[in-house]
């Protein structure tokens, strides 16, 4: 595992190279965004409920605050590591200066696997780990939110940690909190929405018969699951989707609703009646037009780029592509929308909600659909632009500007002293 994740930050890493070479980015300027800011570990014991006291491992990583406090999701998975944190630190710096968010990037994690927890536990857990964070978080400097693993439930848990030891509620420094308690309307949905805003952007611009088109989605949880359930809804064909069960594929399209329903009951989507069986490596090689990988990192790799035979990839997960598949596939013409764009209507949100936060002032749900495409539709076209005319591929447009953006940030700012 420890050899898959480190090469997950190379991978990172490597995209940064290029954009900065390209860029001619200057020696200092390269070492300071090579470099994660601030990186916090911290070994927290958590009573369990049979009165055992097990510790635990977690990270906070704050790879910039160039353009603002650092922002980003805590992940709860048994196998994270520091450099995966690392790399999806740096990738939400280069989110929120893609969607033009005045946010740098970081990321949590805590090596635990959920399932096997009691909400007790999970509670103790998360209101520990709050606890160890909190010399460097804050609604001024780094900003939490759910990740694999977590939801507005850990959310509330620790928005209630710090402010307890603050004595006040401060509900902005964490964003994907329940709508009771300072979440915003839309929040749950909107990494889910804004990729399906993305497959509608790239179909249109390469020209197929929107929105008469098949998608398959690896992954049902709160990206796969949403995106699917949009795309049905605008009228696509999603012929398949799958999570760590397995899948179920039918050329005609699945009904969405009634499997989401079946999800709701048995919990996975292996067994709907509603399609075939399939199993995850069938479904990122169905000849579809658009494939969504919408479950972890590193699931198209080199021993499986080749089977692939979308035309278009849209990037609900963050990394899901490794180097080696990304070159491939982008060598054979499959359009990718990076990660950095295409799941960047959560972060988006969630500036949304830290900005209603700190204003104490809400808004309704259209007003938050309205605001979110204000941001990602012209973003796409940036990106898309940028493509165009540095003749590259979308991810390597989305690096440029983003990285051209902190950069002028950090030139802006000067180095301190
Ligand atoms: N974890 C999500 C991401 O990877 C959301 C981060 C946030 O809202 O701060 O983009």
């Amino acid at each position: 595992m420890e050899a898959t994740t480190s090469s997950f930050l190379d991978t990172v890493l490597a995209q940064f190279d290029r954009a900065a070479d390209r860029l001619n980015l200057e020696p200092g300027l390269r070492r300071v965004l090579r470099t994660c800011k601030r990186e916090l570990t911290v070994n927290f014991p958590v009573r369990m409920d049979d009165g055992e006291i097990r510790i635990f491992t977690g990270y906070r990583v704050q790879h910039s605050q160039a353009r603002g406090p650092a922002k980003g999701g805590i992940r709860y998975h048994p196998s994270v590591t520091l450099d995966e944190a690392r790399a999806l630190a740096i990738l939400m710096t280069w989110k929120c200066a893609v969607m033009r968010l005045p946010f740098g990037g970081a990321k949590g994690a805590v090596a635990c696997d959920p399932s096997r927890l009691s909400v007790g536990e999970l509670e103790r857990l998360t209101r520990r780990f709050t606890a160890e964070l909190e010399p460097i978080i804050g609604p001024d400097s780094d900003i939490p939110a759910p990740d694999l693993g977590t939801g507005a439930r850990e959310m509330a848990w620790m928005m209630d940690t710090y402010s307890m030891h603050r004595g006040y509620s401060i509900p902005a420094v964490v964003t994907g909190k329940p709508l009771e308690i300072g979440g915003s309307e839309g929040r749950a949905e909107a990494t889910g929405h804004g990729v399906a805003l993305c497959v509608a952007e790239v179909a249109r611009r390469v020209g197929l018969p929107w929105p008469s088109i098949s998608v398959a989605v690896q992954g049902f949880g709160n990206v796969g699951g949403v995106t699917a359930r949009r795309l049905a809804a605008m009228g696509c064909r999603v012929v398949a989707v799958s999570d760590a069960s397995g899948g179920v594929y039918r050329a005609a399209g699945l009904n969405v609703s009634a499997l989401t329903r079946y999800v709701q009951e048995h919990g996975h989507v292996a067994g709907f009646p509603g399609g075939d069986q399939i199993d995850n490596a069938t479904l990122l090689a169905l000849d579809c037009d658009v494939l969504v990988p919408a479950a972890m990192e590193r699931q198209i790799v080199r021993t499986n780029a080749a089977a692939v035979r979308a035309r278009i990839i849209v990037e609900g997960a963050n990394g899901p592509l490794d180097a080696e598949a990304d070159r491939l596939l982008t060598e054979r013409g499959v359009v990718i929308v990076p990660d950095v764009l295409a799941n960047a209507g959560g972060v988006t949100v969630s500036y949304f909600e830290w900005v209603q936060d700190r204003e104490s002032f809400f808004w309704g749900e259209n007003e938050v659909y309205e605001r979110l495409e204000r941001v990602m539709l012209p973003a796409f076209d940036d990106v898309w632009r940028t493509a165009e005319t540095h003749h590259t591929s979308l991810r390597e447009a989305a690096l440029l500007l983003a990285v051209d953006r902190v950069a002028r940030a950090i030139r802006l700012r000067g180095i301190y002293p």
